[in-house]
């Protein structure tokens, strides 16, 4: 009988699929979930162990009663908090977050690095409270501990406060039935080789990306509802189950009009449209000298800094191009020191590189413009000039947004990293692939916060490398802003 963890009972929770496959057809399995959630959810759970106070950890092994064992021992030394504390019963097994133990019974904590608490830890919790209350323990309470998205760092780290407990102990005494119900079924899905006849639904998506999806959806031929971009995945499971998958069947369908334009565009290969009109409309909006601005960021689960929030954005580097007087492009850029605060030196070179009131052009502004708003809270000084860049921002992406540009090769999507290479086909120049090491916003990201951890070498490399990606992203700016001026 394999052995069932808490994680395979959530993935059973999700999809009975889901575990059949995850056994016999594991060479199908695509990761979905990227390494700074995973990353996020390290640091986190090894912060909230001290909630408490002093703890007892069982240490990792992969002989799973190895843990057992240390946890009986730390058990019988009476100690008061077991991190990872590894429990038995049949062969379900689980370790536990923080095990409190009191006198007359346990408390189990169940840490999660999200700000909310999705059903699916309830599922978590409550498997981990029925393998306690089988091998006899009297279980309290059973909680998800979670962080507190109103928390801001000023000054020392307040655990008590960056936590937020929910209990939900109830609900667990109610799920008993249900979790013995399941492990019935899912001993039997295990034990056997006939694969699970499921259909693609909801729960392919949700709670979490499955990673058997490409699998499942072998059966749907390309151009169908699943490519449509800005449609909900409510609405894509609707008309799939409706049996409106294809293109050709969408196109008779009462759908927003915009889909229906990227569906009609892709099969009928349309001509570019562009509304003249409203793109001058658009540049007349805009006034010279024109700077042309794009941060990058990276956030912190935790915060570092005075004033960061729980997943704040930390801007750590910035790219500007401009014309100078003689309408010669120049550029000017930020890249922080690693494993410092970056933002006070870089809210300073920023007020020195942009003079005052003029036009600042941003590529989706909102984050540019949430970047600028965060850095005038925390800097009194800096406020008034940085609240001037903040009301002078525009944002390039409205002509796509609006569709009042749109091309084929756009694909319903008005992201930059659609629109320029459908702008410029063949300008290597302008192709993020040709970049070295860094080529899109998440590996700047992950590359810059683990900076300080390699070589002077390495670091040299890699800096020049996220200095070259960042000005991309402004110069690309640069060239479909001068697109844009070809048309009127
Ligand atoms: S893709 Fe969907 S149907 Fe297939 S295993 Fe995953 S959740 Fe189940």
């Amino acid at each position: 009988m394999s052995n069932i963890s808490k994680s395979l009972y959530c993935n059973y929770v999700q999809c009975k699929k889901m575990i059949w496959l995850n056994k016999y057809k594991k060479e199908e399995y695509v990761e979905t979930k990227n390494d700074s959630v995973m990353e996020n959810g390290n640091e986190v759970g090894d912060l909230a162990r001290s909630y408490f106070g002093n703890y007892s950890l069982v240490k990792y092994n992969e002989v799973l009663i190895n843990m057992i064992m240390e946890t009986k021992k730390y058990l019988k030394q009476k100690k008061s908090i077991i991190c990872e504390a590894s429990f038995k019963f049949d062969n379900l097994f689980s370790s536990i977050d923080i095990l409190k133990i009191d006198d007359n019974g346990v408390s189990i904590y169940e840490v999660k690095s999200s700000t909310e608490v999705k059903d699916i830890y309830k599922d978590d919790a409550s498997f981990q409270a029925y393998i306690l209350r089988k091998l006899g323990f009297n279980v309290k309470s059973v909680n998800i501990m979670h962080l507190n998205s109103n928390y801001v760092l000023k000054g020392k780290l307040d655990l008590s406060n960056l936590f937020v407990i929910e209990d939900i102990t109830d609900l667990s005494i109610i799920k008993e039935k249900e979790i013995e119900e399941n492990v019935k079924e899912i001993n039997e899905i295990l034990d056997s080789e006939i694969e699970i006849d499921e259909d693609i639904d909801l729960h392919c998506f949700k709670p979490y990306d499955c990673p058997f999806f490409k699998y499942c959806s072998r059966h749907i031929k390309e151009n169908n509802v699943f490519e449509v971009r800005g449609m909900t995945i409510n609405k894509k499971i609707e008309l799939y189950k409706k049996g409106i998958i294809s293109f050709d069947e969408l196109l008779k369908e009462d759908i927003n009009e915009k889909y229906l334009e990227q569906i009609d565009f892709r099969l009928n290969n349309k001509k570019p449209k562009i509304n003249k009109e409203k793109i001058k409309e658009f540049l007349d909006t805009l006034k010279d000298p024109i700077y042309f601005l794009d941060f990058e960021t990276y956030q912190d689960a935790i915060p570092k800094y005075e004033g960061q929030s729980v997943y704040g954005k930390v801007p750590f580097q910035y790219s500007l191009h401009y014309y100078d007087k003689d309408n010669n492009l120049k550029h000017k850029e930020f890249l922080s020191k690693e494993d410092i605060d970056p933002r006070r030196s870089l809210a300073e070179q920023l007020v020195k590189d942009i003079p005052n009131n003029v036009c600042v052009l941003a590529y989706n502004m909102s984050f540019e413009k949430s970047v600028i708003k965060n850095l005038a809270e925390l800097y009194e000084d800096l406020s008034e000039d940085l609240l001037k860049i903040y009301n002078n921002i525009k944002d390039l992406m409205v002509p796509f947004k609006s569709r009042d540009y749109y091309v084929k090769e756009m694909d319903g999507s008005y992201s930059i990293k659609y629109v320029l290479p459908a702008l410029f086909k063949d300008d290597p120049s302008l192709d993020y692939h040709n970049l070295e090491l860094v080529h899109n916003g998440s590996e700047a990201m992950d590359t810059f916060k683990k900076l300080g951890s390699y070589s002077e070498e390495e670091r040299k490399k890699i800096r020049k490398s996220l200095l070259k990606y960042c000005e991309l992203d402004t110069y690309a700016m640069v060239k479909i802003y001068e697109k844009l001026k070809e048309i009127e």
